[in-house]
């Protein structure tokens, strides 16, 4: 099932993206939501970031290429930081550039969005936790990054965090194909089997010190291939039985 959250006019809702057809929904996903009965056509509804999460944990050189593009190994335990609620942006909202870095980087991720409460799970009850999957683009001031030591600048800055375009909750995300475009052309192309820490496990690690809540997002962490964009590029990424997340660049 594709989960949607949408624009209709001056109506904001939640829906479910079935064919041509958005069928809208009373109360949130994780609720036990409602069918309106309604149908509307899927070229009337503008799609938003299929969920508002109180935070999005992002993860570090979780693909070994990627870690060794960065200088480094995969670490032991996963390496956690916080993307804030204000950086997450929809399909097609632009990425605007902050004057305070140089290097705008797009990062392609398999995102995770949490169900239900997640609090010192198992591995198990985490896989449990899950309410499906979307595409995310961990956007990343990479001079800041490295200026700053720590990365609040570098990726919480807003838009920092598209997601979208929808949530699957039908996947298994263990094996599928994920690519980043700039432009149309290849930038990252490899698939979620080659990541170190999986998504329950992430969840089941985040949850040991940190409460994650309904529609809060983990970010798998990106493979090799990282590169800048530049005000006016289009950057998508796609990922095998998800979907594409395309989303400009704009200067600020
Ligand atoms: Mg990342």
């Amino acid at each position: 099932m594709r989960l949607v959250r949408f624009r209709f006019g001056d109506r904001i809702a939640t829906g479910v993206l079935d064919g041509d057809a958005v069928q809208p929904l009373r109360g949130t996903f994780f609720e036990q939501p409602v069918p309106t009965g309604e149908a509307i056509p899927r070229d009337d509804v503008r799609l938003l970031a299929p969920v508002l999460p109180s935070k999005v944990v992002g993860v570090g050189k979780n693909y070994a290429e990627h870690a060794r593009e960065m200088g480094g190994e995969v670490p032991d335990e996963p390496l956690v930081f916080l993307k804030p609620s204000t950086s997450v942006i929809g399909p097609d909202d632009p990425i605007v550039h902050p004057p305070v870095g140089e290097r705008l980087d797009y990062e392609g991720e398999l995102a995770v969005v949490v169900g239900r409460l997640a609090r010192r799970l198992s591995p198990e009850d985490a896989a449990l936790a899950i309410l499906g999957y979307t595409c995310g683009n961990d956007a990343t001031l990479r001079d800041l990054q490295a200026r700053d030591g720590q990365w609040t600048r570098a990726k919480g800055f807003d838009t920092a965090c598209p997601l979208g375009p929808w949530i699957e909750t039908e996947l298994d995300p263990l094996d599928l194909h994920l690519q980043t475009r700039l432009n149309g052309e290849v930038r990252q192309d490899a698939r979620t089997s080659d990541l170190t820490f999986g998504p329950a496990g992430l969840i089941a690690f985040v949850s040991t010190f940190m409460t994650l809540l309904p529609g809060d997002v983990i970010l798998t962490g990106t493979p090799a291939g990282i590169g800048p964009m530049r005000p006016g590029d289009r950057v998508e990424v796609e990922i095998e039985g998800i979907g594409t997340l395309s989303n400009t660049v704009a200067a600020s």
